[in-house]
């Protein structure tokens, strides 16, 4: 604790809510029934606190809660010096009159991705390719134990999102299209907050998770927007009461059912067809908050609102306030108004328009939070796990998800895995440039290029594989005299907004990223490495490439990359998105009616050279345990299953007549159906 800790306020002292060996149910009650309004009106404020006028602030307004937005001023970038922020903080929501910790919040959302030197993870659509929701989970303990390490116990994530249309540019935050797949992923909630219970939630090592943003955000249609400052993110989705329960909601019930402590409205609208509200914004939806999410999925922790979130709502701020916290929102990050947020809340609490009860329900669902927490017995930062941020043990997690998430999209002749005897010439503008293989949410909000963080780019790693290696980025003179060119090419950094299509980005390549592959392609046999956060087109280009490799965004571990390039560990990441043959083919999805994409949801070759229990005899064993699996409602072993029949279907001469099978054998998956899903597989490798 600081030196300046005023320890033990005399009001407070002694008093029930203080006893750690009350049950958190009978301390909440007790400190609530002390609380004047302005003292609950407070916990349900979060302000940025690089927008914060003065430190005094957080006990003139009893903030509840701090963040470091994406946006924030620029933030610390060591261990000790964010701890000793959040200090200097904590300490003056303890001069308050009940001591009630704040609780900080970051988004943290592929890795501790604020801190330079931390283990930044794939981002998601990456770890959707791994299909290892294990995996996922172990990923999701890194984080949790670097960002509580230097004191924030709060993550605003995972994006549960389900991307419908690449051209959103926060697609990268998707684990994929499908919403069992992204199902599957509610591991990462466990990897965070611990035991479903959150009996875990006051370790050195775990943070409370927040799943966003509710609901539907990854379902906008392009063109739509009612703020018009976005063409596809924060835009409208218009869906029937069944598609949305069927595409967008049930993660949202995975992430209750797993015990997540938080959830963040969507910045987008809800049209649903036929209730004739037309487009509604996610913080105005009373129907869905307190009905779908508090109600039917019985959600007991506590919602927050998205950054500005309640200001899009129509009509003057004094409405946007009653509005959204009587649709069901507890906190509202409010980073640059908590001010104005604080006042507007006690006077329409005090002219009725918000009820004392709805007041109430608020404040104990945050103040429960932060008792599981543990911070009113320990509310400074903790810094022992420091250590282990960036440290080898963590970075080799991230290597491992790495490697799981490379697809391999084509290998004519099995030019991959590479020889280590090969004379290899590498090429391409995100070869070698950490910034760009970790896209958005890096350091910075929106990313950039560049040496922004330790790691290793996929040329020091291919590097450290082979020494008869020639590097230019702009592929100069690819001469003879080399056995094969790796190209790697993609996207530059963004997060929000600015990576939508039509607002100053496309799916094309860029001119120079053409010309290298072009160039590279006409002299020597070559892989082609895409680095982006979703598919860019290739068309006709594929006809010339020999190998072609979806890397996603990897992050700060390069070396999973050339783990797989060198066949140190196989290829057996599977596409979580369609990749489309055009712009025009959007949106395209596993399950429409008429489906011509150039790799299906799904694809993904393997190098497995032997799978230990493969073939033929043991597929037909997968089937009926498959189908017994979905008979007795198994769904996590069914999936299993699927997956094991997949990756002995895999390991043979891939060609793309396995394209079709593959991609009816995940709709079957998709629906359920274990048992069908696996004889189409054994169909297939039977007549392949
Ligand atoms: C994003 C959220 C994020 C919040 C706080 C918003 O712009 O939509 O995903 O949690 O900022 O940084």
């Amino acid at each position: 604790a600081p030196a300046e800790d005023p320890q033990i306020v005399v009001n407070a002292h002694g008093l029930p809510y203080l006893n750690s060996k009350l049950p958190v149910q009978k301390r909440v009650a007790d400190l609530l029934g002390r609380m004047t309004l302005e003292e609950k009106a407070g916990q349900m404020t979060q302000a940025e606190r690089g927008a914060m006028g003065k430190p005094g602030d957080i006990a003139a307004y009893d903030l509840g809660s701090l963040l470091s937005g994406g946006g924030s001023t620029p933030t610390p970038n060591t261990a000790e010096a964010w701890a000793k922020m959040i200090d200097s903080y904590q300490l003056r929501a303890r001069a308050t009159r009940f001591q009630i910790p704040l609780i900080y919040g970051v988004d943290a959302v592929h890795g501790h991705n604020n801190l330079v030197g931390a283990t930044v993870m794939p981002h998601n659509i990456g770890i959707g390719a791994t299909r290892d929701p294990r995996l996922a989970r172990r990923t999701a303990e890194v984080t949790a134990a670097e960002v509580r390490a230097t004191g924030v116990p709060w993550d605003f994530a995972p994006c549960l999102c389900v991307t419908r249309d690449e051209r959103w540019g926060r697609s990268y935050e998707a684990f994929g299209e499908d919403p069992a797949l992204v199902e599957s992923m509610e591991t990462v909630i466990q990897g965070l907050q611990g035991r479903r219970d959150g009996r875990d939630l006051d370790r050195d090592d775990k943070v409370l998770a927040t799943a966003k943003h509710f609901v539907g955000d990854g379902g906008t249609e392009f063109g739509s927007s009612t703020t018009g400052s976005y063409t596809i993110d924060q835009g409208i989705t218009k869906v029937t009461r069944k598609q949305l329960a069927a595409v967008h909601l049930s993660p949202y019930q995975e992430a209750v059912d797993r015990g997540v402590g938080s959830v963040m409205p969507s910045y987008s609208s809800l049209d649903l067809i036929g209730d004739g509200q037309g487009p509604v914004k996610m913080h105005a939806r009373g129907d869905m908050i307190n009905g779908v999410l508090k109600g039917r999925m019985d959600f007991d922790g506590f919602v927050i609102s998205d950054w500005n979130g309640i200001d899009q709502i129509p009509g003057d701020y004094a409405s946007d306030v009653r509005t959204s916290v009587n649709a069901g929102v507890d906190m509202v990050m409010a980073p640059y108004s908590y001010k104005e947020f604080h006042s507007a809340l006690v006077a329409e609490a005090n002219a009725g328009r918000i009820s004392e009860r709805r007041i109430d329900d608020a404040v104990s669902r945050i103040l429960t939070q932060k008792f599981k927490l543990g911070l009113f017995e320990q509310p400074y930062a903790d810094t022992s796990g420091a250590r282990k941020i960036g440290s080898a043990q963590h970075r080799a997690v991230a290597r491992e998800a790495v490697a799981e998430s490379q697809v391999l999209l084509k290998n004519s002749g099995g030019l991959l895995p590479l020889k280590k005897s090969q004379k290899v010439y590498v090429a391409g503008s995100n070869a070698d440039d950490i910034g760009n293989q970790s896209g958005g949410w890096t350091v910075t909000w929106q990313g950039s290029s560049g040496d922004i963080t330790p790691g290793t780019t996929v040329l020091e790693a291919m590097r450290k594989n082979t020494s008869r290696l020639t590097y230019s980025k702009d592929a100069s003179a690819p001469t003879s005299g080399h056995d094969v060119g790796v190209v790697v090419v993609g996207e530059t950094p963004y997060a929000e907004g600015v990576g939508d299509v039509g607002n100053g980005h496309d799916l094309e390549l860029s001119a120079a990223d053409q010309a290298a592959v072009d160039k590279v392609c006409a002299a020597m046999k070559c892989a082609v490495l895409i680095v982006s956060g979703r598919p860019q087109l290739i068309g006709d280009r594929l006809a010339g490439i020999d190998a072609l490799v979806a890397s996603w965004l990897p992050g700060t571990e390069g070396d999973g990359v050339a783990d797989v390039l060198y066949g140190k560990r196989p290829f057996t990441g599977q596409l979580p998105v369609t990749w489309p043959k055009s712009e025009a083919q959007l949106p395209i999805n596993v399950g429409d009616a008429s489906y011509d994409p150039q790799f299906p949801y799904g694809w993904g070759l393997t190098t497995l050279t032997k799978v230990p229990h493969g073939g033929t005899a043991t597929l037909r064993a997968l089937g009926p345990a498959a189908s017994a699996a979905e008979r007795a409602g198994a769904d996590e072993a069914g999936r299993a299953l699927v997956t094991k029949a997949r990756l002995i279907v895999q390991q043979k001469p891939v060609t793309a007549a396995l394209a079709k099978p593959f991609a009816e054998a995940d709709r079957l998956l998709t629906q359920g159906r274990y048992g069908a899903a696996v004889e189409r597989l054994t169909t297939a490798y039977r007549e392949g």
